[in-house]
């Protein structure tokens, strides 16, 4: 356990920056709009279960911004009404305008960043692979490190992150991010394991929360707060593909156990959770007609699917009226309005 506080970050870049966008023409692109064949009910959400609220009926799933390496880490700004989200191997981040869909660089280098939040206040906080480390940006613009080492040594490579009701950070630390240099910059790793941590708002004070993970990856909480799921990706580094669920209390987790399994040979990266307590999680890398998402019960039941034609990695509720489904899918960003609300505020 240490303690540090959030200081200033040098604006120094990293070594080995590769923001150059993708030289894609406008011919070369994936079409936006509705996917094919997206006569209502569009058959790219696949109900299992009536418990399923994936589709309001009068809408399809649509792809809404393509041309990225690989994309990963949504969030919503529901004041400003724009996604950001990471370019992980451009070494950038993107601003997708919600009105007329107007895409910008949002900050390049980024760091290799990868997982976005928002925190209770608004404010953006962000995993960098090659910063190893999570950050977070001010209403003025700075960026401040609320995390980079853990016991005098420095983190893997943060990769997913998620802001509690009494604003402490939750982060999630695999070592994605240091095994080579196209998705950070490659390093030696200092942590002895890939583990979970939780920063204390008040003083800054870093614990360790879980440490059996082959490679923690994405998390959310319940919409009580009273669990907290986790993602284990390991299945690329020789263990297992699952969701796991902790109690969490007094900003401890406990009585871990698989919540959701068996997608081997693919494997989920990232979560939200609905206003039901439904967990939303992406799903990719195997068989391309389970590309997409699948939404899993309270109870563990998966009760739904969304086809998509490119592997899934995240996943966000963003809208006004936090009920339009944002999904980073490798070169591209997909949307669909749900019939219900994601649980995180704001
Ligand atoms: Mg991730």
């Amino acid at each position: 356990m240490t303690t540090r506080s959030f200081h200033s970050v040098a604006l120094v870049p990293p070594h080995g920056q590769t923001c150059a966008p993708l030289p894609v023409s406008t011919a070369e692109r994936l079409p936006l709009g509705p996917l094919p064949v997206s006569r209502y009910p569009d058959p790219h959400i696949e109900a299992l279960d009536k418990r399923f609220k994936g589709s309001p009926g009068t809408g399809a799933v649509e792809r809404i911004a393509t041309g990225f390496r690989w994309a990963e880490g949504p969030a919503y700004f529901r004041a400003g009404g724009y996604l950001i989200f990471s370019d992980l191997p451009n070494n950038r981040m993107m601003r997708l305008l919600e009105d007329d869909n107007h895409l910008s660089v949002f900050r390049s280098p980024s760091y290799n960043s990868n997982g976005n939040t928002v925190d209770r206040q608004g404010r953006l906080i962000t995993c960098q692979h090659a910063g190893r480390r999570v950050v977070r940006t001010e209403f003025d613009g700075r960026i401040v490190i609320v995390a980079d080492r853990f016991e005098g040594k420095r983190f893997n490579s943060p990769n997913d992150v998620v802001v509690a009701s009494d604003d402490s950070i939750w982060f999630t630390d695999p070592s994605y991010g240091i095994g080579g240099n196209y998705e950070g910059l490659r390093a030696e790793q200092e942590q002895t394991t890939q583990n979970v941590y939780r920063v204390d708002a008040r003083t800054g004070e870093i614990t360790m929360v879980a440490d059996d993970f082959t490679q923690p990856n994405g998390l959310a909480f319940s919409p009580d707060e009273r669990k907290l799921y986790i993602v284990d990706s390991g299945l690329t580094h020789g263990g297992a593909a699952h969701i796991r669920v902790f109690d969490v209390d007094g900003g401890k987790l406990s009585n871990g156990r698989i919540f959701a399994e068996g997608f081997a040979p693919g494997f989920t990266d990232g979560m939200r959770v609905d206003i039901e307590g439904n967990v939303w999680t992406s799903m990719g890398w195997a068989d391309p007609n389970e590309d997409g998402v699948r939404c899993f019960a309270p109870d563990g039941d998966l009760i739904g699917k969304i086809h998509l034609p490119e592997t899934c990695a995240n996943l966000t509720f963003g809208g006004l009226l936090r009920n339009r489904l944002y999904m980073c899918a490798s070169t591209s960003i997909y949307a669909v309005y749900v019939n219900t609300q994601g649980a995180a505020v704001p």
